[in-house]
């Protein structure tokens, strides 16, 4: 019998675009503010035109400015940057969003450099990187975010907890470890030279998976009653459908679940959040940016 408290993204997703809609509304009508998100996309990657729209979509439901940039593949690293500054300059855009990969001609590193750090709303400017690691007020990376943000709702404090956070990239698994460190959590970052994994997995009370790997943290690398936020999108075949695909994460959510005390789904677990605590973050930057009182979200 399934045991764990299954975390429901979508629920949480909505429950926050509801905040971030209340809180424009209030700046509209306080402050004449329109907070406004630009999103740049290079090129015609499917996925990436997917969270394109989904992001320009849910912008404009929150009655938020989106401003959408959608260039040619061919578009030079320069033209790419005179953009951005262009972007930095428009008092109308508060979040500037540069969806990734880039193609190969153009250096990733150099153009999130090139973002004002104040609309940075991926909060991957290596300003903000250094900000979130020395405990400064910075934007914070949006998948993590809604990460530690269900976890805090789960748990409340998570002071002195073990956790342990599976993946070390600059998106997901850095950023979270800094933020359940800015918690009080005693952090542990695995990766794929870590010895016994599983054993260290079994030493968190707040597991984290973002490695990219279909269900590789099995259901006994869980420590009973442990929080598993599942961050990993992986497509595999179809058992009954071999041509077709459906998503799991990192974890083998079945067997996870009858040891976890709370798990989320892949996918409605972490998917949902990311967009919905983008929008927050552009709300923040908006707020920063004309010196205004940020309303709760
Ligand atoms: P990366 O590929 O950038 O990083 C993967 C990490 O996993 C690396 O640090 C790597 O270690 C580690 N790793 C790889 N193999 C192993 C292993 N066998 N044992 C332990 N660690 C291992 O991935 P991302 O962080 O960008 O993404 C991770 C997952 O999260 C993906 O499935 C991605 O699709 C998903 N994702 C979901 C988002 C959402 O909105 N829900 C947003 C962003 C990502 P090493 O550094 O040593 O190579």
């Amino acid at each position: 019998m399934a045991n764990a408290t299954i975390i429901d993204g979508k629920i949480f997703a909505e429950a926050v675009r509801a905040r971030v809609k209340d809180a424009v509304t209030s700046l509209k009508n306080d402050h004449g503010l329109i907070p406004g998100l630009a999103v740049v996309l290079v090129g015609e990657d499917p996925a990436s035109q997917v969270y394109v729209r989904n992001k320009k979509k849910q912008t404009v439901e929150a009655g938020m400015a989106s401003f959408d940039h959608q260039l040619d593949v061919a578009t030079s690293e320069a033209d790419l940057l005179s953009l951005i500054e262009q972007l930095n300059n428009d008092p109308s855009v508060h979040g500037i969003l540069v969806q990734l990969p880039l193609p190969d001609h153009i250096d990733s590193e150099k153009v999130i450099d090139a973002i004002d750090p104040k609309k940075d709303a991926d909060g991957f400017h290596t300003i903000n990187v250094g900000r979130l690691s020395t405990g400064k007020k910075g934007m914070v990376p949006c998948t993590p975010l809604g990460c530690l943000m269900m976890l805090k709702d789960q748990l409340g404090s998570l002071a002195g907890k073990n956790a342990v956070v599976v993946g070390r990239s600059n998106i997901v698994g850095k950023p979270m470890a800094a933020l359940l460190l800015r918690e009080s959590c005693t952090v542990t970052v695995a990766h794929s030279r870590t010895h016994d994994l599983a054993g260290l997995c079994r030493s968190a009370d707040i597991l984290v998976a973002a490695v990219g790997l279909p269900e590789m943290i099995k259901g006994d690398w869980v420590k009973p009653g442990a929080t598993v936020i599942d961050v990993g999108i992986n497509r595999i075949p179809k058992r009954e459908e071999p041509k077709k695909f459906r998503l799991v994460g990192d974890v083998d959510f079945a067997a996870a679940i009858e040891i976890a005390g709370a798990i989320t789904p892949v996918p409605g677990g972490v998917g949902p959040m990311t967009i919905a605590c983008l929008l927050r973050n552009t709300i923040t930057a908006a707020c920063r940016i004309a010196e205004v009182d940020e309303p709760p979200m």
